[in-house]
């Protein structure tokens, strides 16, 4: 079988300039398993640097290392919520130590749990 085609390593000091400020969910998947071991959410008011700033709080640097990015967007802060929930609930990542907090302007629960 042809090997499918090849991901790059997260490199941290790109994601400033790559991540879109705008509402959305991002997956940190292994490389080689494909399992999604991290999900975040972006928001307008989310800067790539912030991104920067959880991932390094969350994630050990030798781990980031075999992982890669992938971002989804979102129509409304709420909407990228219910993805971040969604998700939470499907891969129950092994990086994420909490369930995702709801936006703060509004308050929301959980579409899956009622959290
Ligand atoms: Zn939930």
């Amino acid at each position: 079988m042809i090997s499918s085609r090849r991901t790059k390593p997260i490199d941290i000091s790109d994601i400033p300039d790559r991540f879109p400020s705008c509402p959305g969910v991002y997956l940190l998947l292994d490389r080689g398993t494909k399992t999604v071991v991290y999900v975040g959410r972006t928001s307008v008011s989310l800067s790539g640097r912030a991104v920067v700033s959880v991932l390094e709080h969350n994630i050990p640097k030798s781990a980031l290392e075999q992982l890669e990015i992938r971002h989804r967007r979102a129509q409304s802060d709420y909407e990228a919520y219910c993805m971040e929930c969604e998700y939470f609930h499907r891969y129950d990542p092994m990086f994420n130590q909490r369930h995702p907090a709801s936006p703060r302007e509004v308050i929301h629960y959980c579409p899956n749990c009622g959290v």
